[in-house]
């Protein structure tokens, strides 16, 4: 297909634009809010394209796809345009900044009958896949917690709008958190009912949260606990599932390259889990790509894009009241 890039962004930059062309797919244009810096992206990644005005770009009839990774306050508009514009869109996550903007995309695809796919890279990993796998095959038995370990040292490329911009969805709960909520929803197939959680600003961010630890009720009564973080340049990441008949420890998996350990333990011992090391970003084009095709769905559709938004947002709020707060999915 023929692509059109809403937002001159380092995620873009550093792995959108291999996997897009790796996937065969033709980058036709660039939007940027700058027009200079659309024009030096555009000679940067060799796309003929360059143009500050949406709308313009949108009405090329030739353009059939359109990914958004602007600021995260963007997402809502541009994706309404794109998708009124008879586009195929694959949105960065958070959709938007709120609940309600997200469903109301959702929903604005679902009538337009357009793929609408959230990026949420983690469970396009082949790790995560595994311990899914695990999980299904019963190797662990009734999952009673997962604990999600999600702390890490935010780059000073990107310490801008994330550390101090809450009107751009800065913040590590839209950032990190919301990536969590994916998590623990593709691993143990259900979204969390209420969340507990506490945030703090501990030494990157200026007005908006660097820091958050959470605990969440799932229906099935499994508990999960998840932290995330800027400001720990040597936490490390990862996940622990744990259940009556076994646990998985998967080491260094939180991570947008294909690398990590996977160790099962069980009555029989300890065994080392083999999975697939492909490009995270890859397999989330490809599956888009088979979605458009009519062949299944995106990796992350639209609506579980809403729901780890709601996962998120529940957790601020949750940390800003001191209260247990429920999560509400729209329908
Ligand atoms: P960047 O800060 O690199 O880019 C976001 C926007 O900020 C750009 O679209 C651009 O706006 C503007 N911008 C970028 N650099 C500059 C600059 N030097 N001067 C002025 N403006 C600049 O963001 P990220 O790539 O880190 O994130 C973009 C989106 O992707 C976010 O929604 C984020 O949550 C998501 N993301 C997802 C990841 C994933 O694995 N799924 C990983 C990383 C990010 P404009 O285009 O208008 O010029």
């Amino acid at each position: 297909m023929r692509w059109a890039l809403v937002g001159a962004s380092t995620i873009a930059a550093q792995h959108m634009i291999g996997a897009l062309r790796g996937a065969g797919q033709d980058l036709a244009a660039v939007v940027s809010t700058t027009p200079t810096r659309a024009t030096d992206f555009a000679r940067a990644h060799g796309i003929p394209v360059a143009s500050a005005q949406l709308d313009r770009v949108l009405a090329d009839p030739a353009i059939e796809a359109v990914y958004i990774s602007s600021t995260n306050e963007k997402h809502h508009g541009q994706a309404l345009a794109a998708i009124a514009a008879g586009k195929q869109v694959l949105c960065e996550k958070p959709l938007a900044l709120t609940v309600s903007e997200a469903a109301e995309m959702v929903r604005a695809a679902r009538q337009a009958g357009r793929v609408f796919a959230t990026n949420h890279h983690l469970r396009c990993a082949g790790s995560h896949r595994a311990v899914r796998d695990l999980i299904r095959a019963g190797r662990i038995g009734r999952v009673l917690s997962l604990r999600l370990f999600h702390a890490v040292h935010l780059p000073p490329h990107l310490q801008g709008w994330r550390i101090d911009n809450p009107d751009a969805g800065g913040g590590v709960i839209p950032d990190i958190t919301v990536h969590d909520a994916d998590v623990a929803r593709f691993l143990l197939g259900e979204t969390p009912v209420s969340v507990v959680a506490q945030m703090a600003a501990s030494g990157m961010g200026q007005g908006v949260e660097d820091s958050a630890m959470s605990v969440w009720t799932m229906p099935s009564g499994a508990m999960v606990l998840s932290h995330e973080s800027f400001t720990h340049p040597f936490a490390g990441s990862g996940l622990e599932v744990h259940g009556d008949k076994g646990s998985i420890f998967a080491r260094g998996v939180m991570t947008q390259q294909p690398v990590g350990e996977i160790e099962l333990v069980t009555a029989q011992g300890r065994e080392s889990v083999p999975y697939s090391p492909h490009n995270l970003y890859a397999q989330g084009i490809s599956d888009f790509l088979s979605a458009v095709a009519g062949q299944g769905s995106p990796a992350a559709t639209g609506e579980d894009g809403v729901a780890s938004l709601a996962v998120a947002l529940a957790v601020r709020e949750a940390a800003r009241t001191g209260q247990r707060q429920p999560v509400k999915v729209p329908a």
